[in-house]
């Protein structure tokens, strides 16, 4: 449909009330979503889209300070959080009350980011109104579908449903062309990921507690751990947390920090191998400022996150992904990262390797960074701008529907 013509320069004042401005709602719901999505927020408020933040709350206590640290207010609080709940449970009662705000909001844009319940929920909440759905970071495939459970099926559903899909690299389009997707609604941005880490490296002030934490383990060879994927649970992980604890016992210049997910099938674990234990320190989840400060410290990170591998690059360094395959390869080709696989045994052999001989991890350096350059957010922006607006003449029309 089209709309009253809009000034070309597209500069709208915000005290005006505008109709015809597009509506955009970004919806997120765990950590990963936020620091991902915070960027593309801003901007859409710098370019005076109406934009609407829906939190799902997927990770309820990590998600607060964030969004603090992000300046990140969120419209609409879907507290879909409760104990113990399947995949099914989370995503149905997404559906349920995020299909009520857009009934009443009605967006012309949904945005979701990734591949967790809360991305897919969304995803479908929008293409069941007939809503146009714009999918950041698009076309990550580790080739498996039960790994990362459920990411990968989510991401590939996702990709199914949406309209605009914002790729952060080459091979990610590759991925969706292999798949059908259209190659005019596909955009390599790069990841915002990278935005949000350099906005964070400007002023990097950590908290009082790691500064103490960094200057106590002076001179040891700090290892940062994060592990709380699902893949990951029991036995992998009881074994490597013991291949961890192996090495820091049998190696006095290590030491071993390690932000202990709230999920119980992490804390239970950690407690019984790793707690009281020398040179090994259990945090609570922390701050992204602080982890970012943490990571900058390390000697080396181990960790099964997704988002940890894209930050590794800008950090310069060396990273052991407990994982047994990755969609994102490129940290390894860029040399920064090293696939552990599922077997503990290969975790202290890279362990005591990387010790006795550390060549890599000393090689390991900054280096330009393979899923993006800071600026995929404005990337983002544009192209919404650009799809969703038209050249008339003596002047620019939006279109809602890119249908
Ligand atoms: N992170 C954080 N505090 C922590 C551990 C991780 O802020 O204590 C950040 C980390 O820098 C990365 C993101 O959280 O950007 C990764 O989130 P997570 O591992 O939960 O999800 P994934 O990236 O695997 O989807």
């Amino acid at each position: 449909m089209m709309l009253d013509g809009i000034p070309q320069d597209n500069k709208i004042k915000p005290h005006e009330v505008v109709d015809w401005r597009l509506k955009i709602l970004v919806l997120f719901g765990t950590r990963p979503e936020a620091i991902k999505l915070a960027p593309v927020i801003h901007e859409l408020k710098k370019k005076f889209f109406q934009t609407i933040v829906v939190s799902s709350s997927q990770h309820k206590e990590l998600l607060k300070p964030l969004l603090k640290l992000l300046n990140i207010e969120t419209d609409f609080d879907l507290r879909i959080m409760k104990k113990n709940q399947t995949p099914n449970e989370v995503c149905s009662r997404i559906l349920a009350k995020l299909d009520k705000i857009l009934a009443e909001e009605k967006p012309d844009l949904i945005l979701v980011q990734g591949d967790t319940t809360t991305t897919l929920a969304g995803a479908l909440a929008g293409f069941n109104r007939q809503i146009v759905v714009g999918h950041v970071e698009a076309g990550l495939r580790s080739g498996n579908l039960y790994s990362p459970f459920p990411e990968e099926l989510n991401r590939r559903l996702v990709s199914q449903i949406a309209n605009l899909h914002f790729a952060a690299t080459e091979r990610n389009r590759r991925n969706l062309l292999a798949e059908d997707v259209p190659t005019e609604k596909v955009f390599v941005t790069g990841n915002t990921v990278v935005d949000t880490l350099r906005h964070i490296l400007k002023n990097l002030t950590p908290s009082a507690r790691i500064n103490e934490l960094i200057e106590e383990t002076k001179g040891l060879k700090r290892i940062l751990l994060t592990t709380h994927r699902r893949e990951s649970f029991g036995e992998r992980m009881s074994g490597n947390l013991k291949a961890l604890r192996a090495f820091v016992e049998k190696r006095k210049d290590v030491c071993l920090f390690f932000p202990v997910h709230p999920n119980p099938n992490v804390q239970e674990v950690t407690n019984e191998i790793l707690a009281g234990k020398e040179r090994i320190f259990l945090l609570e989840p922390l701050d992204y400022k602080d982890f970012i400060a943490l990571m900058k410290s390390t000697w080396l990170i181990v960790s099964d996150s997704g988002g940890v591998q894209e930050e590794a690059p800008s950090l310069g360094k060396p990273l052991f992904v407990l994982r047994e395959n990755t969609e994102r390869p490129e940290a390894i080709r860029a040399g920064v990262a090293k696939l552990v696989g599922g077997n503990s045994f290969t975790l202290a052999r890279m362990l005591e390797e990387n010790y006795s001989i550390d060549t890599w991890i000393k090689s390991v350096k900054e280096v330009s960074n393979p899923f993006g350059d800071g600026r995929a957010a404005q990337r983002i922006v544009k192209i919404i701008e650009e799809k969703f607006t038209k050249k008339i003449k003596g002047g620019t029309t939006v279109q809602r529907s890119l249908f």
